[in-house]
């Protein structure tokens, strides 16, 4: 790190304190001054949201800014379009998509999904059947897609689509971003185990997007897709938070609880082994998130998510375990409710449980994680692609 980009993120902090003092400004208002600071992707160039230095800064200034009674709680409250949308539009946008969407993405003014999953199409994404047909300067989609976290909240989607049936799977995919609000969108909620409906299904009927939201070019869909899907692996599993928070700290409360000072030495172990676990979980977290932002995430975002995926059901597990017969208790009664956040962080330890039966599935599944990093890390020899070659009009499809 050099002397020059410490003293550039130095003086950009000061600066930003001086006239946003974080604790007294209002959350929206601090973070679009921050995106006007550069200090909200530091690693973007100067203009839009960033300095132009090593991504490494950043963590530095989400450290100062939570010091100084700040949040940055931004960064998961729009997680689709901080962790993944901004990545994607840096990478495939035109400069007037990154001048008209990233400040109202990060001051949370606009918030956005991921519109890839089908009924018929998750971990298959390519095999997906939303059609976009070219009408002038206009395309007309129509499909439905599924499990679209924060579907409900959402002013902008990054939508993947079908413009050429008539070729193979990969090669026909077209990205857009679609304004939620547009006509012949329907969002539908989808309750989960928790009684929460983080995501929906979203129909598409005769819905109209102008060529110029377009990400990439015709055809390109799936390339867009990838640097979307990188971001996510890397949002998720990469999620960086302070030692001994999250779910290892519900189990020490369990433990604290219902074991403390004479508590079963077995039972003591594990939470030990729990706790270091998560530790090693955590400086993993921080190296992807520090490839991620030099710039196209590479395998450690992979990782990361598979490991976490495992050992978060595995602590939510233990703790209600810990928690004997209140542990088959739901506090604070079962309700049905449209939540403004995923994976709601003050949630009790019971939420916790049923909320990380979704973490091997969300984001890829752990056997798909295997596979990318068997072929793609490992080289080990790839699973047989039947339809590789085929036009997707022709691949059967249930
Ligand atoms: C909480 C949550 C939030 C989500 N949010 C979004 C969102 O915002 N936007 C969005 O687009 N999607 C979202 N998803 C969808 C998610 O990406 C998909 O569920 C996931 O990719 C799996 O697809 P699928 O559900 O269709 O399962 P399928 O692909 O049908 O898989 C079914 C089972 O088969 C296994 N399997 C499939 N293919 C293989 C293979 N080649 N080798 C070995 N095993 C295989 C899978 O691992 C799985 O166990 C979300 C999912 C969850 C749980």
């Amino acid at each position: 790190m050099s002397t020059d980009e410490r003293q550039l993120v130095e003086s950009a902090i000061e600066d930003l304190f001086a006239s946003h003092p974080p604790a007294d400004t209002p959350e929206k208002e601090f973070w679009g001054a921050q995106f006007d600071a550069g200090l909200a992707w530091v690693q973007h160039p100067e203009g839009f949201g960033g300095l132009g230095v090593g991504p490494r800064w950043q963590a530095e200034v989400d450290r100062r800014i939570n010091e100084a009674g700040g949040s940055t709680r931004n960064r998961y409250l729009n997680v689709l379009g901080i962790g993944m949308g901004a990545g994607t539009i840096m990478a495939h946008g035109t400069p007037a998509h990154q001048e008209r969407f990233l400040r109202p993405m990060f001051a949370m003014e606009e918030i956005w999904c991921q519109l890839f999953s089908e009924p018929g199409a998750g971990s298959d994404l390519a095999a997906l059947a939303t059609t976009a047909k070219k009408d002038g300067d206009t395309w007309i989609v129509n499909g439905q897609k599924v499990w679209t976290t924060l579907g409900h909240l959402a002013k902008w989607g990054l939508l993947v689509t079908r413009t050429d049936p008539d070729v193979p799977k990969h090669a026909g995919l077209t990205y857009f971003i679609v304004d939620m609000e547009a006509p012949g969108v329907d969002v539908r909620p989808l309750y989960q185990i928790t009684g929460e409906a983080e995501f929906n299904e979203v129909y598409f009927t005769d819905t109209p997007v102008d060529d110029d939201m377009r990400l990439g070019e015709v055809g390109q869909g799936w390339a867009v897709s990838m640097t979307t899907l990188m971001n996510e692996r890397v949002a998720i599993g990469g999620n960086v938070s302070p030692r001994g928070s999250g779910s290892i700290a519900h189990a020490v409360e369990a433990w604290q609880k219902m074991h403390g000072e004479d508590g079963d030495a077995g039972l003591r172990d594990q939470l030990t082994a729990y706790w270091v676990e998560s530790e090693a979980m955590r400086l993993t977290a921080i190296r992807a998130k520090e490839a991620a932002q030099k710039g196209t995430p590479g395998p450690e975002g992979s990782t990361a998510k598979l490991q976490w995926a495992d050992l978060n059901k595995a602590i939510t597990s233990f703790t209600i375990d810990l928690l004997g017969p209140e542990g088959m208790t739901y506090p604070g009664g079962y309700e049905f409710t449209r939540p403004e956040q995923t994976a709601n962080r003050e949630s009790s330890a019971h939420k916790a449980y049923l909320r990380a039966r979704a973490n091997s599935i969300e984001g890829g599944t752990s056997e798909v994680m295997k596979n990318i990093l068997g072929e793609r890390v490992l080289g080990l020899p790839g699973e047989p692609r039947v339809d590789k070659n085929v036009p997707w009009r022709e691949v059967p499809r249930s």
